[in-house]
């Protein structure tokens, strides 16, 4: 019988002996490892054999997190990073080579974007899509395109990607479809279930949710034929198919550029984990109820959040993830100063994290979208009055309370 989400995150530690019968596994903090048979470790180094040999190329704490979060999408295989911007460069540079054709969001999170500029100053090819309209992100194929890139729900102005249909398309051109499913979070969509071959996760945000450890994965689906990929290096390709395109990831990508999750880090995001269905379900129900309270107030002129029915993909919304999320953003009407405004909540968190048990609140153009310029941000929708709230899991009354008395 096959468990539950919750049920199988809880318990996936277990599924092989914990020394000293301790229920989670434990945190191993070793970076070298001694074997006394030297035929032994020449064997773990060409991977005829289990096991580790140095720490930048995983440990057995990032490996339970791995088979923890491969579990929760339903992959055949993750790689762990120690960020998830770490998760996006190790994946990209990895499987793009020079002259190679990218189609990407035109609304990504700035600090892609900003990574996306530096694929491109390597000679990359770059088309920014509205990946609303999936015509439009077929309209930019061309000979040597090799993947599709996009955000479940974009940050900070929740535009919700044509899912499905980009991912069919893909599946039709043989393209490797890449989504980046932090917004989302396994728990409230499963990017496997509209063919994407690899999920990227920032694990700072939801799975880990409480803001004390950076981390990010990729995880291969299995639904992307890696027979069709051009850019394998050869000495992958002795392994079989489905291992090419994780294999070259973890080489080129996590030993290569040692951008490695640490076991800390592993650790603090699975206890984490183990609350995530909790948590996202109380704070997308906080993050709904606030945005209609929002939308209903004088002070507030416009509300984007895929669960009102005034955003433009709510059905969407509706028709594949569980809950809309837990990012409101927001502009107020033109008397009123979003500074001001900011600097008299009282209990909401003036900062720029998401997904945490807190509500945080920041002005989106003048921080994280600033350094891309306005033109940039006037593509993305970005008004220099945006708001952006990522909603935690207070009392739903005392956030209301603290909104109430700074909207005045
Ligand atoms: N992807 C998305 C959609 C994000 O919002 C973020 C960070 O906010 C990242 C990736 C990067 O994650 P990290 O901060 O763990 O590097």
């Amino acid at each position: 019988m096959k468990s539950g989400f919750v049920t199988r995150v809880l318990h996936s530690d277990l599924e092989s002996p914990i020394e000293h019968n301790a229920v989670h596994k434990p945190m191993h903090v070793a970076m070298a490892y001694g074997y006394k048979n030297a035929r032994e470790i020449a064997e773990v180094f060409q991977g005829r054999k289990p096991g580790y040999v140095y720490g930048r190329q995983g440990n057995p704490t990032s490996t339970a997190l791995e088979s923890r979060i491969n579990k929760m999408e339903e992959g055949v295989a993750t790689a762990t990073f120690s960020s998830g911007m770490a998760a996006i460069a190790g994946t990209l540079l990895p499987l793009l080579h020079k002259g190679d054709h990218l189609i990407a969001s035109r609304f990504l999170f700035s600090n892609t974007s900003s990574f996306f500029g530096t694929l491109a100053d390597l000679g990359i090819d770059i088309s920014y899509v509205d990946v609303t309209d999936v015509a439009l992100v077929a309209a930019a194929i061309g000979p040597r395109t090799r993947a599709v890139f996009v955000e479940t729900i974009a940050n900070p102005r929740t535009q919700v990607a044509d899912l499905e249909n980009i991912g069919q398309f893909c599946a039709e051109r043989g393209l490797l479809y890449i989504v980046d499913s932090t917004m989302t979070s396994p728990w409230l969509f499963q990017p496997k279930t509209v063919g994407a071959g690899l999920i990227i996760h920032s694990l700072t945000k939801y799975i880990s949710g409480h803001g004390n450890a950076l981390g990010g994965s990729v995880t291969d689906t299995g639904c992307f034929d890696w027979r069709r990929f051009p850019n394998i290096h050869e000495a992958y390709k002795t392994l079989p198919p489905e291992q090419w395109g994780i294999t070259q990831i973890r080489k080129k990508g996590l030993r290569d550029c040692g951008a490695t999750l640490s076991p800390e880090s592993a650790h603090r995001i699975a206890v984490g984990s183990e609350t995530l269905g909790l948590r996202t379900d109380r704070a997308c129900d906080n993050a709904l109820r606030l945005a209609q309270w929002l939308e209903a107030h004088p002070a507030v002129a416009r509300v984007y959040y895929p669960g009102l029915p005034s955003h433009a993909q709510h059905a969407l919304a509706t028709k594949l993830f569980k809950g809309y999320g837990i990012i409101i953003s927001f502009e107020l009407i033109d008397r009123l100063d979003c500074f001001d405004f900011l600097d008299r909540l009282q209990m909401v968190i003036c900062s720029t994290h998401l997904a945490d048990t807190r509500t945080l609140a920041i002005p989106a153009a003048q921080t994280i979208f600033w350094e891309m310029g306005p033109q940039a941000r006037a593509e993305m929708g970005i008004a220099d009055s945006l708001i952006r709230l990522s909603v935690g899991i207070e009392d739903f009354d005392d956030l209301v309370a603290d909104f109430e008395q700074a909207l005045v």
